[in-house]
């Protein structure tokens, strides 16, 4: 069998994975808080752990895996949206708006992640249907001696009675109070002490609970969904590095006091950051991208996904529309090169054994292009797939290839040579300028005109001509 290795986070070396049931690998996913679209930056760990799924498939067997991940759907984020709508006038009750709010931004989720490629998990819990899940881990905390109540309705975590606070990110107590902001509170025996339950008021989504009518922190979540499904040790759980701390360390904190038994998960996999044109994204620079902002901008979710695997997920991965350009143009060729071919069946041993080393899908791609250059279509249809590429569902955009532009190329030839006679320039610039407004790229020359489809090509712009 295939041996796969991933680096853990908590050892800070690549490990083999060495599943706890073979027959039923699992790994958790910390998923989007549905409040709105999804940026670019949020896409990253999805493709990233899609793929990962994929190889464990492939290792495992298909039936043999099991991924969760989860909605966030309680959050004042999406309080606040709801808030919003509601003062400019939507009918219906907070509570109700916000329930609108999450189920209409869980289905953009779901759709935008589908254009990108990505498989959905096995299990997608909502925090909200595990809310008893979480009262009781909050009670075994604080019986355990991890938590207390500050009798105002908060209940907080005791991260001074869990020794190992820290060790996921290497971190002192300290080092991490001087680097965090940390809120100091009254009702907190330590700044670092963190909430698992807090008060609603009477219009914001609350439940009953011990500690009066309330709402779960964000931390407990994830550690009361993942042992539901899980139970008290599962085999990989992955993030942003930007989870990394307080969330991850919170949500180890929580899991292991509660089940001191188990492991909680065994390998951490944490993904790097995405920049925009090599600086980072922020809405101020205005370069702020949802998913959706580019798919509608014309990049085929397949083109995004390719991007995206050309970096390793443990670097600093930068988005640029050059990037997009070329691998809009690979993934062309490939599908031309494939068109009618039976795939092979199985991947090339290449390909697998890079993505086996770390999700080495920079690797991966390398092997695709030599397969591509000795034009052995069979097995690069196969190996293109497990990284999720080539599929037939993210085919349609690049079904135009077929378009002819030659009646264009020459009409735009036979207006310019009349032209330079006329010295009238009108119907060339008309034309040219209708050409790029279909996406088309026009390169003229003394010889000819040739047109190139791109990335946000509408043919159906033409008809202007
Ligand atoms: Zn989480």
């Amino acid at each position: 069998m295939t041996t796969i290795k991933l680096h853990n986070t908590r050892t800070r070396g690549k490990e083999v994975l060495d599943p706890l049931n073979p027959d039923d690998v699992r790994l958790y996913l910390c998923g989007p808080t549905v409040y709105d679209r999804a940026h670019l930056g949020n896409a990253r760990p999805v493709v990233v752990f899609d793929v990962l799924y994929r190889l464990l498939r492939h290792v495992y067997g298909t039936n043999h895996v099991t991924y969760a991940r989860n909605f966030t759907d309680v959050d004042d984020k999406i309080n606040a949206t709801a808030l919003a709508r509601k003062e400019a006038g939507a009918p219906g009750t907070l509570e109700e708006l916000v329930q609108e709010r999450t189920e209409e931004t869980i289905s953009w989720y779901l759709a935008d992640m589908g254009e990108l490629g990505a498989l959905e998990p096995d299990h997608m819990p909502r925090a909200t249907a595990y809310i008893p899940q979480m009262i009781a881990m909050i009670e075994d905390l604080i019986a355990k001696g991890h938590a207390y109540a500050d009798g105002a309705g908060h209940v907080l975590f005791s991260v001074k009675s869990y020794k190992d606070y820290g060790a996921l990110s290497g971190r002192s107590v300290d080092d991490m109070i001087a680097g965090a902001r940390v809120e100091v509170a009254d009702n907190k025996r330590d700044p670092m002490d963190f909430v698992l339950w807090k008060p609603s008021t009477d219009e914001l989504p609350g439940w009953d609970s011990p500690w009066d009518r309330g709402r779960p922190g964000w931390h407990i979540e994830c550690s009361a969904m993942s042992h539901e499904l899980f139970g008290d040790s599962f085999d990989i759980h992955g993030g942003g590095n930007d989870l990394m701390f307080p969330h991850h360390e919170n949500e180890i904190a929580q899991s292991c006091c509660a089940h001191p038994e188990g492991d909680f998960a065994k390998i951490w996999l944490h993904n790097e950051m995405l920049q925009v044109e090599g600086k980072k994204m922020s809405k101020s620079l205005g370069n702020f991208f949802t998913v959706r902002d580019l798919l509608d901008q014309g990049y085929p979710g397949e083109v995004i996904r390719l991007v995206f695997l050309q970096t390793h997920y443990r670097k600093p991965m930068d988005w640029t529309d050059k990037k997009a350009k070329e691998a809009e143009a690979t993934l062309r060729k490939w599908r031309v090169l494939t068109t009618g071919i039976e795939p092979a069946p199985t991947a090339a041993a290449a390909v697998i054994e890079a993505l086996s080393d770390d999700l080495n899908t920079a690797g991966a791609l390398a092997e695709l292009h030599k397969l591509a250059s000795t034009e052995t279509a069979a097995d690069l249809l196969t190996s293109a797939r497990l990284l999720g590429l080539l599929t037939d569902d993210l085919g349609t955009w690049a079904q135009d290839e077929d378009h002819d532009l030659s009646h264009y190329e020459n009409k735009l030839f036979e207006a310019r040579q009349l032209a330079m006679e006329t010295k009238n320039f009108a119907e060339v610039d008309r034309l040219k300028s209708t050409l790029v407004d279909a996406g088309v790229e026009v390169r003229m020359s003394k010889t000819g005109v040739e047109l190139v489809p791109g990335p946000s090509f509408d043919a159906s712009k033409l008809d202007a001509i």
